[in-house]
């Protein structure tokens, strides 16, 4: 495994394995890798010849200044964990290197970035844009991995390659979890012991709303998601939203879509955590 902090390099070597028709796959990381990232590195290896994980912390997509500074960051750990997972190239540039000027490209890509977390977290999906894009004009995959876990950033991400014409076909991998349901996630570690032990209450609501939801509205799963998980005093629900998973627009009725995927972010203390669960189509109000 090559560890390359220059894109010239990088381009380099790619160049010379794209020249033997060998198949690249991208997983774009921020890096802090727990075992969510590595089934999108195992699928990745599987699927390609060559397998490029990017480790990057890209400030452009922070909107939330604590958040950059005291994101987890842990190379070491992660170049072990990539190597054993035979990835082929582990690319960790410096700001500098992405961003040899400031990035002034302003992304449009419509409504699927103007809601959710598009609408709570001003210019993150721009930054999204900003990075991956250039990864992928750096890297040029044949495939690229993606997590459910982040079930809105795929559809901006589809959304991206479709209007600039990126040749890339997008993989979306689905959520792994903890043993007691939790999503994983690279912010798990900043959560305290007691926050910790709080936190599977997210994933335990979502999968029983999807029971209760036999018969009800999707109104009545909303509150009973939001009041479920309020019930816990160290938890504050930002948003539960149930949205067409094509478009990511909220629906009223759960005739509205035949993918009805329920989205929630919620502050466990200070850490901000999120999850995702799709629904059955049997249970129209
Ligand atoms: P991040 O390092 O948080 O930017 O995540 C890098 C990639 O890993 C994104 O495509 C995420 O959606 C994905 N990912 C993060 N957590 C999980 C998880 N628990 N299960 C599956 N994929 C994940």
């Amino acid at each position: 495994m090559k560890i390359v902090d220059k894109i010239k390099d990088l381009k380099a070597y790619l160049a010379k394995e794209k020249q033997d028709n060998k198949r690249i796959g991208l997983v774009p990381t921020m890096g802090a890798l727990h075992a969510g990232h590595l089934s999108l590195v195992k699928r990745c290896v599987k699927e390609n010849d060559i397998c490029v994980v990017s480790v990057f912390v890209n400030p452009t997509q922070f909107n939330d200044k604590h958040d950059l500074e005291t994101y987890p960051r842990t190379l070491d750990k992660d170049c072990a964990l990539l190597q054993a997972a035979n990835c082929d190239y582990v690319f960790v540039p410096s700001v500098e290197e992405m961003y040899p000027e400031p990035d002034t490209r302003t992304f449009d890509f419509g409504p699927v970035m103007q809601v959710m977390e598009g609408a709570r977290r001003p210019g993150h999906f721009n930054g999204v844009a900003q990075v991956v894009s250039k990864l992928f004009y750096i890297v040029e995959p044949d495939k690229a991995y993606f997590g459910e876990k982040d079930f809105q950033q795929i559809a901006v991400i589809r959304a991206m390659v479709n209007q600039l014409h990126i040749p890339v076909e997008i993989i979306d991998c689905p959520i792994m979890r903890e043993a007691d349901g939790l999503a994983m996630s690279s912010r798990n570690t900043r959560l305290t012991p007691e926050q910790r032990q709080k936190a599977p209450l997210i994933a335990h609501t979502l999968k029983e709303s999807v029971n209760f939801a036999a018969g009800k509205s999707v109104q009545d799963v909303i509150n009973f998601v939001v009041k479920t998980v309020e019930k816990e005093p160290v938890m504050k629900v930002e948003y539960y939203e149930i949205v067409d998973g094509h478009t990511m627009q909220p629906i009223q009725n759960w005739s509205d879509t035949d993918y009805p995927v329920g989205c929630i972010t919620v502050y466990c203390g200070d850490v901000r955590l999120i999850d995702n669960i799709k629904y059955a189509l049997n249970h129209k109000a």
